[in-house]
């Protein structure tokens, strides 16, 4: 498990719609690897904030893409 790829799986993780053997493959990764442990943190919550903000409307889908875009850029830049 790359960082590369396990960003490109992050959002099926998170909706856990990955088979068993990957997700296993993405925890081992966070174990191993601090920024995508706090990228996986920081992605999730966005999830869940927004989530809770649907009936008030505080955070549409298109920009919590926007947000995890800029996570990943922030995230892949060295
Ligand atoms: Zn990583």
């Amino acid at each position: 498990m790359t960082c590369k790829r396990y960003l490109a799986l992050l959002n099926e993780y998170v909706e856990c719609t990955l088979p068993q053997e990957v997700q296993d493959d993405i925890r081992a990764h966070m174990e191993t690897c601090p920024r995508c442990r706090v990228f996986y943190r920081t992605y999730s919550l966005t999830i869940s904030l927004s989530r809770r903000a649907e009936s008030t409307c505080c955070i549409s889908d298109d920009q919590v893409d926007r947000l995890r875009t800029l996570l990943v850029s922030r995230l892949c830049k060295k």
